[in-house]
């Protein structure tokens, strides 16, 4: 017979609020909810959603800023055995159309900012139930009402650890993005990790305002914390005032941020007064966290705990301790105990000596099981023994400190968000002024890296800055908008025609730009 632990989201967010009814689980601006209040919620769009036909194995959207109800959905899909698709707010219509019907979302929940945004596709999304919240209009009718109408739903479907519990879309040098599958024991795997590496108590309060969205808003340290019958204080989105003013207010102990927000948090005026003495540490992941940073926070008395990952791996792949945060600088440390890590060579070998640099892959409890409804994209990542290929370059040391220094795929991290230049390039060679075209990441004080369109005119044409970015912002986000243009003859290329990015990064990385 089968061992079916009773791990899903859905079960154990029933077995917090038995052992801890009364402790704060959720502050959502100034409301407070006891795990028993979370729960009544989560039981009522349960029910909610039971009624509007959603089975197991079905996928609920989620678009939204970061809301008490993208936890509420989270919990209360998971309870119907359901997969829950949380979708980049960031987007354009037609971005999220792709990702919506790819993941054929039977219940898309829509938050009152995001409406109009899916107006001019909505008749091409395939889903079959549409309900908004923070409002109700005939397009968008309120799930709140359905809430109140419905049967709640308590008790939570089982579900094996291999079964999905969750869809996250992260994009591809392809330019389409793809579901990465996080199972419930990826879930699992990921809290016992975190727990064993950063200290989570029960009486800790955490302080969210990454988008929950992202693997690292979510499960860094999110989940954890519910799962550990902590307080979790959310923010609708980043503000560094907010996040200094909240510190003091709901005493927080535990952060998450990418390097950027901890400079954006720094440079804020109330910061130098700000009391943070509360805040035991921060968790940093998603680029390098520049040493500047690290003293300063450290100087403040809250330790840094670095860490590397991916959306495929649920986050956390890797982690640097504050013990070794100065005598490894630079590392993203070792794997955590459920995680492995290897480097590998060109020709796939398992490099066995240190400091050699090679391709680094992972595997582990946490590693996903692959792309939703995507094998051959699943068979080029995952190895059949499990062996994920990170498309990052790296490298470890004696002690076995894994370091990252470059990326085999080509991407730009700017401001903790991934940008594949695919995608961008094939969206500016449509401007009729444009003959080639090459994406890169320049870096940036402020966003990490700042992306870059390097453009090869078309004979008798021009072209500004600020043409470009407004034929792009028909198409894409705003955050894989270039920031800056080069006007070039022509882009180099191999004999076999492939651009050369590295001579265009030579020649156009300036050290740390900045606006
Ligand atoms: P995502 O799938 O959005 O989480 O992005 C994962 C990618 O972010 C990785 O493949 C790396 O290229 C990059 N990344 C994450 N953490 C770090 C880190 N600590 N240092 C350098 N790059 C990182």
């Amino acid at each position: 017979m089968a061992i079916r632990p009773p791990i899903s989201p859905g079960q154990w967010i029933n077995s917090r609020a038995e052992l801890l009814p009364m402790r704060p689980a959720l502050t959502f601006q100034g409301t407070t909810w006891t795990y028993r209040e979370l729960v009544e919620q989560i039981d009522r769009l349960a029910g909610a959603l039971h009624a509007q036909g959603v089975r197991q194995g079905d996928r609920v959207g989620f678009l939204a800023f970061n809301h008490s109800m993208f936890l509420v959905a989270l919990f209360a899909t998971s309870k119907l055995g359901a997969i829950y698709v949380p979708l980049n707010f960031r987007l354009t219509g037609a971005e999220l159309e792709f990702i919506i019907n790819d993941a054929g979302v039977h219940t898309l929940i829509v938050g009152p900012d995001h409406q109009s945004v899916l107006e001019p596709v909505r008749g091409a999304l395939k889903c079959q139930r549409f309900f908004g919240f923070g409002g109700h209009s005939e397009t968008w009718p309120d799930i709140a009402r359905e809430m109140e109408r419905a049967t709640p739903v308590h008790a939570a479907a089982e579900m094996d650890p291999d079964d999905v519990a969750i869809l996250i879309y992260t994009s591809g040098t392809t330019g389409r993005p793809k579901g990465s599958m996080m199972t419930v024991g990826n879930i699992w795997a990921t809290m016992v990790n975190e727990m064993l590496m950063v200290d989570v108590l029960s009486t800790d309060t955490l302080l969210t305002y990454a988008p929950l969205f992202h693997v690292g808003g979510l499960n860094v340290l999110t989940m954890t914390t519910i799962l550990k019958g902590a307080h979790v204080v959310l923010h609708q989105s980043f503000d560094p005032g907010q996040v200094i003013a909240d510190i003091a207010r709901y005493k927080v102990t535990l952060a998450f941020a990418v390097p950027a927000m901890l400079l954006f948090i720094s440079q804020h005026p109330d910061f130098e007064k700000a009391d943070t003495s509360t805040l035991r540490s921060v968790s940093v992941g998603g680029a390098p966290c520049p040493e500047p940073l690290l003293k300063l926070y450290n100087g403040r008395g809250i330790a840094v705990n670095q860490g590397y990952g991916l959306t495929e791996t649920c986050a956390m792949a890797s982690f640097l301790t504050p013990e070794w945060c100065w005598q490894k600088m630079g590392s993203v440390g070792k794997p955590p105990p459920l995680t492995q890590l290897r480097v590998i060579d060109a020709t796939g070998e398992v490099i066995t000596q240190p400091h050699a640099r090679g391709e680094i892959c992972v595997r582990g409890l946490n590693v996903t099981r692959g792309y939703w409804n995507r094998p051959d994209a699943t068979r080029d990542a995952l190895s059949e023994d499990g062996w994920l290929r990170t498309g990052d370059v790296g490298y470890f040391d004696e002690d076995g400190f894994y370091y990252i220094c470059d990326r085999v795929k080509d991407m730009v991290i700017t401001g903790g968000e991934n940008v594949y230049p695919a995608e961008v390039e094939s969206v500016l060679y449509e401007h009729p002024s444009i003959a080639e075209v090459a994406v890169i990441g320049e870096p940036d004080e402020k966003w990490g890296e700042a992306v870059t369109a390097v453009v090869a005119l078309k004979p008798g044409t021009t072209l500004t800055l600020e043409q470009l970015q407004e034929h792009a912002s028909q198409k894409l986000a705003r955050y894989k908008i270039p920031r800056r243009m080069h006007i070039v003859p022509a882009l180099p290329r191999n004999p076999t025609g492939k651009v050369l990015k590295y001579v265009l990064r030579d020649r156009f990385a300036k050290s740390a730009g900045g606006e």
